[in-house]
């Protein structure tokens, strides 16, 4: 009588939290300065003097709701 191989049983992934840490701040920093110049780039706030960058985001802005008109 032979015996049946046992049902391989996946080992879990592990996530090294120390190797995701910096590159999750690095996202988090590029997503605050997109959604800096979606939502901020104009009037006071501008960075850029010119309208480039309103006129670029615009759609994007009335998509998320910013007010700029
Ligand atoms: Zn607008």
């Amino acid at each position: 009588m032979s015996q049946a191989a046992a049902p391989a049983v996946p080992l879990p992934v592990r996530i090294p939290i120390r190797e995701i840490v910096p590159w999750a701040v690095f996202v988090v920093l590029l997503a605050l300065i997109a959604v800096y110049f979606v939502s901020a780039e104009q009037g006071a706030t501008s960075i850029f003097a010119n309208m480039y960058v309103h006129e670029f985001v615009h759609d994007g802005r009335h998509l998320l709701a910013f007010p700029c008109h």
